[in-house]
């Protein structure tokens, strides 16, 4: 995890959009690799890790965003092995992934309640349906609803224990909160880097703009709040890769709030440093702006993350 977040902070720096590169590895490697079964685990995971197989994740329903507990797409079991029914949304890459992981819910036999349960559905099954939602978003990959209306799956479809309910599912955040935290503390190197160039080149009066502190310091903060967010990521692999997972529960949350932060801070930075060209598509930071915004609202939003450190770390009560 710790090499792996070197590499995706890498790719950020280098201003690359690779949403589906945290997605497909991040959650669906993992899960698989802790849950899948020996098939599934030889089918998928050497093509996840090289990237010649891309595998999108679908937990957002309309009216199951922040609250995944709401969920309602359902998983019914056949003879043959499952049938899905339900609607998602936002879903990343699924036009370009060879298959999705779908977070859906059985019936409890005994008490009737619905628990939540992984499976892999294949890009093209009949009844997967998706429309390609716009979003004022420059990025690689694009996002999407999808509609399941009776999308049959093989039994060997299901990943994982279907009683295991949410905890299989939390396996994956962590990796993925983690590699979300790389991305946007590269992407703000990216732009800082960009901008602090500019700043020492450009001339208005009768030294360059970074002379002038009031372009100077903001460019130093941002750096500074960069590498916090950094150390903290460090830390959060660091715990994973020891398989201490309920630390790397906590640091992982954290990291990436503070990457998200800093990321749309050093990149609100750069551009206004850049003055006009700072919205010019030849200098390309501009369009860093939503790309940034993102990391603050997915996989999970900054608020949702300062609710888990309100009641996980500081022992708060709960309003909701
Ligand atoms: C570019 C992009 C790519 C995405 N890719 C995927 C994907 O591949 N797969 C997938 O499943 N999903 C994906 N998502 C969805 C993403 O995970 C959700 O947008 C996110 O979890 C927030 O859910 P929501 O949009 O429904 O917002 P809502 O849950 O409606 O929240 C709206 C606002 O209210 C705040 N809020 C909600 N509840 C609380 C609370 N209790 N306390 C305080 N504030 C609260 C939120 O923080 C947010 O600011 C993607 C989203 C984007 C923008």
């Amino acid at each position: 995890m710790a090499e792996l977040s070197i590499v995706l902070e890498e790719a950020g720096a280098a201003g690359a959009p690779l949403l589906m590169m945290v997605v497909s590895p991040a959650i669906c490697g993992t899960v698989i690799a802790r849950f899948g079964t020996e098939e599934q685990k030889r089918a998928w995971l050497p093509g996840l890790a090289d990237g010649s197989k891309t595998m999108a994740f679908g937990i957002t329903e309309p009216d199951a965003g922040s609250n995944s507990h709401r969920i309602t797409t359902t998983a019914t079991r056949t003879e043959e092995g499952w049938v899905l029914n339900g609607r998602k949304v936002f879903v990343s890459g699924v036009d370009i992934a060879d298959a999705t992981l779908i977070v859906g819910r059985t019936s409890d036999a005994r008490t009737g309640s619905l628990k939540p349960c992984l499976f892999i559905v294949p890009r093209d099954a009949p009844g997967f349906g998706r429309r390609h939602i716009e979003m004022e978003l420059a990025a690689n990959e694009k996002q999407f609803e999808l509609t399941l209306d009776d999308v049959h799956l093989p039994a060997e479809a299901l990943v994982g224990d279907e009683d295991a309910g949410l905890l299989q599912l939390f396996a994956g955040l962590n990796p993925e909160r983690i590699m979300t935290a790389a991305f946007a503390i590269g992407m703000g190197r990216y732009a800082l880097a960009r901008a602090v160039t500019y700043a020492k080149d450009r001339q208005v009066w009768k030294s360059p703009i970074g002379a002038h502190q009031a372009i100077a310091h903001p460019l130093a903060q941002a750096h500074i709040e960069l590498e916090l967010a950094r150390l903290m990521m460090a830390k959060a692999a660091a715990l994973y890769d020891a398989g201490d997972d309920m630390g790397a529960g906590e640091a992982a949350n954290m990291a990436k709030y503070a990457a998200a932060e800093a990321c749309v801070k050093a990149v609100d930075t750069s551009v206004h440093t850049l003055g006009g060209n700072g919205l010019t598509k030849e200098f390309g930071l501009a369009r860093l702006i939503t790309a940034a915004r993102v990391a603050r609202i997915a996989p999970v939003s900054r608020e949702m993350i300062l609710n888990f450190v309100s009641h996980q770390t500081l022992g708060l009560p709960k309003s909701y």
